[in-house]
């Protein structure tokens, strides 16, 4: 609901409120009087004014001086004023007026024609700053509203884009996550000519364990053993992700086959001396894993599964021998295929 544009009606005399009151009648308007220019001012901080008809002759303040003071505030001063005055038509008088910051002249006795037309004319363009107001108010509304949108579709696409690469259960990186890496890895090791090498490690035994112990417990086994996988502080080139069950991958940019081999045992150290308890029916009292190392000076004419497929087959040897071991295996097909 809109309300009704208020009007100050401004003179010292009752009966001549009493006229304006009458002319004023067509309007819809919240008519506010005052008898003094004190009167008026006071008034001023209580309403937001459509206009002000200002009698110029009162006892004490004077229009002149109320308009002066109106013009002085921020509040009231771009309320349009229209002084009545039963004063002659002397120029200097309208000067007078205009330099108090006066919109209009009216002289007395009011014609309703003339006064209806100049009146209407305020009334208008107050509503129509209002409703300008309103929209902009709804305007910086829908504003902020859409930048809480914009916000809250970042934060979602975040999400979305952190459990798209990101293994619910351990945190490290996922599978589909660590094959962008991978051959993110080995574009970039084609193009610098430096050596790329994987780590395989997969965790001895773990479906006894689960067996054993239950899922709960083989899911914070998974979790305790990526923990001290993350807290190993590798170079931060050095990407672990999460690949199977109970599957590692460590990918090692820049990295021979001797570094590959030493950060895997490493990382057998660091898994054993964690001491998870395991199922003695295993052969083992606690946690081991075994690993599968390959390394290669990568070229854009081979594919990166030849890697990935040595370090498998390296991994499978250590199973095969008696587990928690580490094994290196030449990447033979890329040595035969770069030997060509
Ligand atoms: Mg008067």
């Amino acid at each position: 609901m809109t309300k009704r544009p208020s009007v100050l009606i401004v003179d010292d005399r009752p009966e001549n409120l009493i006229t304006l009151e009458a002319l004023l009648e067509p309007f819809n308007l919240d008519i506010v009087r005052a008898t003094s220019g004190a009167e008026a001012l006071a008034h001023t901080l209580d309403y937001d004014f459509a206009l002000v008809l200002l009698d110029v002759q009162m006892p004490g303040m004077d229009g002149y001086e109320v308009a002066e003071l109106l013009r002085g505030n921020k509040k009231t001063k771009s309320i349009p004023i229209i002084f009545v005055t039963a004063r002659s038509k002397a120029e200097t008088q309208i000067f007078r007026g205009y330099e108090s910051g006066a919109v209009d002249y009216m002289f007395k006795p009011l014609e309703p024609i003339v006064f209806n037309g100049k009146v209407r004319v305020f009334i208008e363009l107050y509503e129509q700053k209002e409703a300008l107001r309103r929209k902009t108010i709804e305007f910086d509304q829908k504003l902020a509203e859409l930048e809480e949108l914009q916000q809250q579709l970042e934060e979602t696409n975040e999400q979305l884009l952190m459990l798209s690469t990101t293994d619910g259960l351990t945190g490290l990186y996922n599978k589909r996550r660590f094959e962008e890496i991978f051959s993110e890895e080995w574009e970039r090791a084609s193009r610098t000519e430096t050596s790329l090498s994987l780590i395989m490690l997969d965790i001895d035994h773990f479906k006894l364990y689960n067996d054993s112990f239950g899922h709960h417990l083989g899911d914070d086994c998974l979790r305790s053993v990526a923990k001290a996988l993350r807290q190993m502080e590798l170079r931060e080139l050095d990407r672990i992700a999460r690949v199977g069950g109970e599957e590692f991958a460590i990918v090692l940019p820049d990295t021979d086959p001797q570094g590959a081999e030493l950060v895997a045992e490493r990382v057998r150290k660091v898994i054993s001396e964690l001491r998870i308890p395991h199922n003695e029916a295993s052969g083992r009292e606690i946690v081991t894993a075994s690993f599968g190392v390959s390394s290669i000076l990568p070229t854009r004419h081979l594919s990166s599964r030849y890697l990935a497929e040595a370090a498998d087959e390296a991994l499978y040897e250590s199973k095969s021998k008696n587990r928690n071991c580490v094994t290196f295996k030449e990447c033979m097909t890329c040595w035969e295929y770069a030997q060509d």
